[in-house]
C-alpha cells in the first residue's frame, strides 16, 4: 500500500460512494475531489465536500494510517489548518491541526472497489519493459490517443525550457539558438557536443561575411571543428587549410578539439565530416534560417529547404578530408530532412509560439509533427511490438515521452493507460 495509490483511488473515487461517512459516522459526500498536487503541501487542494450537510472547501490530504499526520508533523504547521478532509487508508489514531481542532478523517479501507488493489499491485509489480506491457495493446485508442496528445504536449513544452534558457544564451536572438539547435542536430546523437561546441565557436555572424564563397565557409567550419591536419592533406584540403589560417588570425578564432569527433560504428553516410559539408551548404542558403522558417507554412515547403542542399562537389567522393571514396550520396537523406524537422524546425517553431503566446505557431508546430511518419526507433518498435501502433511523428513523439517520463518511472497511477487498466475488471 501507498500514498500514491491512496490519491489515486481518491482522484478517480475508486471507492462505494454510497453510505461513505467519517470515523465519526457523519455522512460524507464528495461534490469534487480536488486537485491533485505533488509538491509540496497537502495532496489535493480545491477539495469540496459535504460533511453533516456543511459544505467545506479547502485542501485534503491523504496518509495511509492518519497517525503519519504526526510523523509528518502537519500538527505543527499552519499550512494544514486549511485541510477539510483528512483521507486514510486505516484510522489508526486521532490527530489535530496546528488551531487544535481535529480534521474530518474519511477511512477508505472498506469503501475501495474489490480487486483494485490486486490489479493495481500486478501493474506496479510487473517487471516488463513498461509495466502495462501485456495490457497496453487493449486499452481503447481513444484513451491512448487523448493521452499521447497530453505526452506530446508536455514533450514540447519540456524542450521550449532548454530552448528559452539557450535564446537567452544568445541574448535573446532566435536565429542564433536556432543556428546552435540545429548544429547539434546535424551531428545526430553521437555527434551533437562536438557539433554544439563548433557552432559556439564560430558565431553565424562570421560565417555570414563569408556566405558568398564556398570555399571560406568550408575553411572555417572544417578549421574551428579541429579537422584540418597536415596528413590527410589533398590539393582541397589544401586549400581549406590556407584559407582557415587566414580567416583564425583574422577573426582570433580558436579551435574546438578534434578527438572529440566520433566516426567509429557510425554508417559513413553520418560521419561528421560529411555532416559538417551538409551544414555548410545550409549556412550558404542563409544564415537567418529561422526567420525564412516562419514565414513557411507548409511543412513540404520547409523541408524543400533542406532538400535542395548540395554540398561542394569534393564531397561526391569523400567520406572523410582526404580519402577518396565511391558511392557517396552526399545530399541529405530524407530520414535526416525528417530528423531536422521532428527535432529542431518543430521544436523552435513550438517554443517560439510559445514565448510570444501565438497559439496559431504552437499549433503549426504539432501539424508540422503529424504531416512527417514516426521516427524508427528500439522504442517505437517496442510498442509496436505490443499493439499500440505509432503513426505519424506526433505519436511517435509522444510514445517517446511517454516511456521515458512516466512508464520508466512507473507513474503508472497517474497515467490515462494506468488508470484504465487498474479500473477496468
Ligand atoms: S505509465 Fe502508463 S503507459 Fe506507461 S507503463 Fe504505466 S500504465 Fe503503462
Amino acid at each position: 500500500m501507498t500514498e500514491d495509490f491512496i490519491c489515486f483511488i481518491w482522484k478517480f473515487r475508486q471507492f462505494s460512494q454510497k453510505d461513505l461517512k467519517t470515523i465519526y459516522s457523519e455522512p460524507v459526500e464528495i461534490i469534487t475531489p480536488g486537485i491533485y498536487n505533488k509538491d509540496a503541501g497537502p495532496d489535493f487542494s480545491d477539495v469540496k465536500v459535504r460533511i453533516n450537510n456543511t459544505l467545506w472547501a479547502g485542501n485534503a490530504e491523504v496518509h495511509i494510517q492518519s497517525s503519519d499526520w504526526e510523523r509528518h508533523k502537519h500538527g505543527q504547521d499552519e499550512a494544514y489548518n486549511n485541510v477539510v478532509l483528512h483521507i486514510v487508508y486505516e484510522h489508526d489514531k486521532s490527530v489535530l491541526r496546528n488551531d487544535g481542532t481535529e480534521p474530518p478523517t474519511l477511512e477508505l479501507k472498506s469503501y475501495i472497489i474489490p480487486g483494485i488493489e490486486k490489479r493495481y499491485h500486478m501493474l506496479m509489480e510487473n517487471l516488463s519493459w513498461i509495466p502495462c506491457e501485456k495490457q497496453m495493446g487493449q486499452v481503447d485508442e481513444i484513451y491512448i490517443g487523448n493521452w499521447l496528445s497530453r505526452m506530446l504536449i508536455e514533450r514540447l513544452e519540456e524542450k521550449s525550457s532548454g530552448i528559452f534558457a539557450l535564446v537567452k544564451e544568445c541574448k535573446g536572438s532566435w536565429d542564433d539558438a536556432f543556428y546552435i539547435q540545429i548544429a547539434r542536430n546535424f551531428g545526430l546523437k553521437v555527434n551533437a557536443l562536438p557539433f554544439e561546441l563548433l557552432a559556439r565557436s564560430l558565431p553565424q555572424q562570421i560565417l555570414g561575411k563569408h556566405k558568398n564563397s564556398p570555399l571560406q565557409t568550408e575553411a572555417l567550419l572544417f578549421g574551428q571543428a579541429g579537422l584540418l591536419n597536415e596528413e590527410q592533406q589533398d590539393v582541397y584540403t589544401s586549400l581549406l587549410t590556407k584559407e582557415y589560417h587566414f580567416l583564425k588570425k583574422k577573426y582570433s578564432l580558436k579551435p574546438i578539439d578534434s578527438y572529440l569527433w566520433k566516426f567509429l560504428r557510425l554508417r559513413p553516410q553520418n560521419f561528421p565530416t560529411l555532416r559538417i559539408a551538409q551544414f555548410s551548404a545550409l549556412i550558404l542558403k542563409s544564415t537567418r534560417l529561422f526567420s525564412q522558417i516562419l514565414e513557411i507554412k507548409e511543412t513540404k515547403k520547409i523541408a524543400d529547404l533542406f532538400k535542395g542542399l548540395r554540398p561542394n562537389p569534393y564531397w561526391d567522393n569523400h567520406y572523410r578530408l582526404g580519402k577518396v571514396s565511391t558511392g557517396v550520396s552526399p545530399q541529405l537523406g530524407q530520414e535526416a530532412i525528417n530528423n531536422i524537422l521532428i527535432n529542431t524546425v518543430a521544436v523552435m517553431i513550438f517554443s517560439y509560439g510559445k514565448y510570444i503566446d501565438d497559439e496559431n505557431l504552437m499549433r503549426r508546430a504539432v501539424d508540422i509533427l503529424e504531416n512527417l511518419p514516426s521516427e524508427t526507433n528500439h522504442i517505437t518498435k517496442r510498442f509496436n511490438e505490443i499493439g499500440v501502433a505509432c503513426g505519424n511523428a506526433d505519436r511517435s513523439q509522444a510514445l517517446l515521452q511517454l516511456k521515458k517520463s512516466w512508464c520508466d518511472k512507473k507513474n503508472c497511477l497517474f497515467c490515462a493507460v494506468g488508470a484504465k487498466i487498474i479500473n477496468s475488471d
